[in-house]
C-alpha cells in the first residue's frame, strides 16, 4: 500500500514538472481585472474637472465590485458581471441606461460574456427592455442551448428567465438623444457626434486560474437597419480561453468584427503560449520571455484594424495575471487592478505607458 503511494507520489511530481512552464505558473493563486468604459477621440482641455472626476469614480467603483468579488475567492464570470452591470447602470457610458440612438430614435442594446473554463458564451443583441444586458447574455450562455439571441425572442428568454426590465425612459437620455439630432441634422457620421465611444467592458482572472470577458453596448449613435456590432459578436468583442487570455474590445465595430479581434489576440497568445512552453533551448525561450507579450500581440492587432480604416481599442488579461490595455484612439475609459495591489483608471492615453506595464 505504502509503496502504491510512494509511486502514486512520484507520478504526481513528475506530472507537475512535465506541465508546460506556463500551467506551472498559472498555478499561483492570483487574481486580476481590467475594465472599459469605452475608446474614441478624448480631449483633456474639452473634459472639466467634475466630468473627468465623475468618470473616474465611476471606473473606480466598478473596479471595486470586481475587486471585492475576487479577493474574496469569487469567479472570474461574477467578478465580469459585477464591474458591468454598475457602468451599465451609469447614463455616462454607452451602455445600459446612457445607450446611443438609433436612427429611429429607440436604444438597442448588445452584449455578450464568455467563460474561459469551458468557453461556453452568450449574446444578445437588439434588446430595448432589459435592464442589465449583460445578465441576459449570461443567462442565455447558462441557462439556453443557444449562444446568440436577438431582438423579441432574446426579450421572451429574458421574461421566461424573470429577468429585469426597464421602460423605454430608463435608457434614454438627453445627450444622446442630442447627438442623433445634430448627427442628422448636419449629415455627420456617427463617429463625429460620438468623439468617445462609450461601451463597456470586463476581463477578469480569477483565484482558480479561470478567465472570462464580457461587453455591454448601445452600439453606434445612428445606427440602422438592425445594424450589430462586434460588441456582442463572440470572438470580435468579446473572448475568454483559459489557455490563452480573456479581452473585451471598444470601438468601430465593423472593423473589429472584420479582423477578429478578441480571438486573433487570444489565439496569437496561446500559441505563443505553445511555443515558449515547448521551448527546446533556454536562449529560445528567454528570447522568448523577452518579447513584449502579450502587450506586442495586443498592439499587432489593434495596427491591422487601424490599417484597415478602424479605431478603439481592447482590455486583456492573461492566466499569468498581466492586466493590459491596447488602444489607438486618443483616450480609453479605464481601470486595472491586481492581487499585487495594483488598482489605477485612466482616461487620456499619456499615461498608456504606465497603464500598460506588465504587473
Ligand atoms: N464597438 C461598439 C459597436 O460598434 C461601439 C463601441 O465600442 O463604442 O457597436
Amino acid at each position: 500500500m505504502k509503496a502504491l503511494s510512494t509511486a502514486i507520489a512520484a507520478l504526481a511530481t513528475l506530472f507537475v514538472f512535465a506541465l508546460p512552464v506556463s500551467a506551472q505558473e498559472a498555478a499561483e493563486p492570483r487574481w486580476s481585472i481590467a475594465i472599459h468604459g469605452g475608446a474614441g477621440t478624448l480631449d483633456p482641455d474639452e473634459m472639466t474637472p467634475e466630468r473627468r472626476a465623475a468618470y473616474e469614480a465611476a471606473l473606480q467603483n466598478a473596479l471595486d465590485a470586481a475587486k471585492a468579488v475576487l479577493a474574496n475567492g469569487g469567479s472570474a464570470m461574477d467578478a465580469v458581471k459585477a464591474a458591468i452591470v454598475p457602468l451599465e447602470d451609469d447614463p455616462l457610458f454607452n451602455a445600459g441606461r446612457g445607450a446611443v440612438f438609433t436612427w429611429d430614435g429607440k436604444n438597442e442594446l448588445d452584449a455578450s460574456i464568455m467563460d474561459g473554463r469551458d468557453r461556453s458564451a452568450g449574446a444578445v443583441t437588439g434588446v430595448t427592455s432589459i435592464k442589465n444586458p449583460i445578465l441576459l447574455a449570461d443567462a442565455v450562455r447558462t441557462d439556453s442551448p443557444h449562444v446568440f439571441l436577438m431582438g423579441t425572442g432574446a426579450e421572451q428568454f429574458a421574461s421566461e428567465k424573470g429577468l429585469e426590465t426597464a421602460p423605454p425612459e430608463w435608457f434614454a437620455t438627453e445627450a444622446r438623444r442630442e447627438a442623433l439630432e445634430r448627427m442628422k441634422a448636419r449629415e455627420l457620421s456617427a463617429l463625429d457626434v460620438d468623439h468617445k465611444f462609450g461601451t463597456v467592458g470586463a476581463v477578469a482572472l480569477d483565484m482558480a486560474g479561470n478567465l472570462a470577458a464580457g461587453t455591454s453596448t448601445g452600439g453606434m449613435t445612428g445606427k440602422r437597419w438592425g445594424r450589430i456590432g462586434d460588441a456582442p459578436v463572440i470572438g470580435a468583442g468579446t473572448y475568454a480561453d483559459n489557455r490563452s487570455c480573456a479581452v473585451s474590445a471598444t470601438g468601430w465595430g465593423e472593423y473589429f468584427i472584420r479582423v477578429g479581434v478578441a480571438s486573433e489576440i487570444c489565439s496569437r497568445y496561446r500559441f505563443l503560449r505553445i511555443t515558449k512552453a515547448y521551448a527546446q533551448s533556454s536562449e529560445r525561450r528567454e528570447w522568448l520571455e523577452q518579447q513584449n507579450y502579450p502587450q506586442g500581440i495586443a498592439d499587432a492587432v489593434m495596427q491591422e484594424v487601424k490599417e484597415l480604416g478602424g479605431d478603439g481599442g481592447v482590455i486583456i488579461v492573461t492566466p499569468e495575471g498581466q492586466a493590459l490595455f491596447s488602444f489607438n484612439t486618443t483616450g480609453m475609459y479605464r481601470g486595472r487592478a491586481t492581487s499585487d495591489g495594483v488598482n489605477e483608471v485612466a482616461i487620456f492615453a499619456d499615461v498608456i505607458e504606465q497603464a500598460s506595464e506588465t504587473p
